[in-house]
């Protein structure tokens, strides 16, 4: 028989995301409304290693929702890496009797979670937290809403600019891994190219549609790329256009940590609300070691063990929408 869980703690862990203080908002509240012990865990795993862990009422989340960041603070931890770390990360959970953890983060985080999970006797729940959006299991990621929207803001800025001047742009958004910024802000914007590292990036035909779109004296263009293109940066790029294009007025643009900082969109606040709810649920209902996410508006429950292999793909569609979109 599963024991019941009482006491819970909650973390974030990994790149921060704006929407994390809305989800432990969310996990503190409705934890105490079925009266259990709910403590916060500072700086991710490094902090359950150091013991930086405090009880948590209704208030120590209270004018929290609407804020960016973490209050609970956010860190990477070598430690937590190897078992010795891990064992005395658990040790400080169990002296104080919890029995049910909840990391939000990214998959890195989850991976830690799962290992966990499977070496002690403490049920671990992941939310996905991360302005990347490279988690499969769900169609949101707590962040990703709030950093496009300021991907957006930026670059319609510079668009007003691009055009006074009739430039061409190359914007680096942030996504090592993941073109969902690039993507769906670049979409947002009418960008002319999205270069993501989901696709190879074939740079001649970037390259002879802009000389075709000079020839048309089209010369106001924006061209979105994310971080971790294959073809490089945006400096990169912008040094090959020159050289080839030497007619284009060409500028860059690294929007870089903006993207995650910020008071979290609606959307964010609802999503992490949502899931930092659904996540003690399922801690006080037996569904353990899951990653909780949404799919087609309904709550989505992922094993961690596949939380952490499976990525999203993007769809062939969304690349034609950009092209066709762009002429
Ligand atoms: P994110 O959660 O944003 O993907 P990271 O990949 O940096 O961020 O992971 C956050 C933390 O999760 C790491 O610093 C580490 O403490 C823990 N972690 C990641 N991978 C593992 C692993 N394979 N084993 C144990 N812990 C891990």
């Amino acid at each position: 028989m599963e024991k019941k869980v009482t006491k819970i703690g909650v973390m974030t862990s990994g790149g921060d995301s704006p929407g994390m203080n809305a989800c432990i908002r969310a996990v503190v509240r409705t934890g105490l409304y079925h009266n259990l012990e709910v403590f916060g865990i500072t700086r991710g795993y490094a902090g359950m290693i150091d013991d930086d862990i405090h009880q948590m009422d209704s208030r120590s989340v209270a004018n929290i929702i609407q804020r960016g960041g973490t209050i609970l603070k956010t860190a990477r931890c070598k430690e937590f890496m190897n078992a010795e770390g891990r064992k005395k990360a658990y040790e400080n959970l169990k002296k104080r009797g919890i029995n049910g953890l909840i990391i939000i983060g990214g998959d890195g985080s989850f991976k830690g979670a799962q290992i966990f999970s499977h070496e002690f006797d403490i049920p671990c729940i992941g939310i996905p937290g991360t302005i990347d959006k490279d988690i499969a299991g769900t169609d949101f990621t707590i962040g990703f809403d709030t950093a496009v929207n300021t991907a957006v803001e930026a670059i319609d800025k510079i668009r007003d600019t691009a055009d006074a001047h009739d430039r061409l742009f190359i914007i680096e958004v942030m996504g090592r891994d993941a073109g969902y910024i690039a993507l769906h802000s670049g979409i947002g914007t009418g960008a002319e190219h999205i270069l993501i590292p989901e696709k190879k990036t074939d740079v001649e035909a970037v390259l002879s549609s802009l000389q075709e779109k000079e020839r048309r004296k089209k010369l106001v263009n924006i061209v979105v790329l994310a971080e971790g293109d294959d073809f490089g940066g945006a400096n990169h790029l912008a040094t090959v256009v020159k050289e080839r294009i030497p007619g284009f007025d060409v500028r860059v643009a690294i929007l870089g940590h903006i993207q995650r900082g910020g008071a979290p969109s609606s959307m964010d606040r609802l999503i992490a609300s949502r899931m930092g709810y659904s996540a003690v649920e399922c801690l006080l209902d037996g569904r353990f070691n899951v990653m909780v996410g949404i799919m087609n508006n309904k709550m989505h429950y992922t094993p961690l063990d596949n939380a952490v292999k499976a990525k999203q793909k993007i769809s062939d569609e969304w690349m034609k929408i950009v092209k066709i979109l762009a002429s």
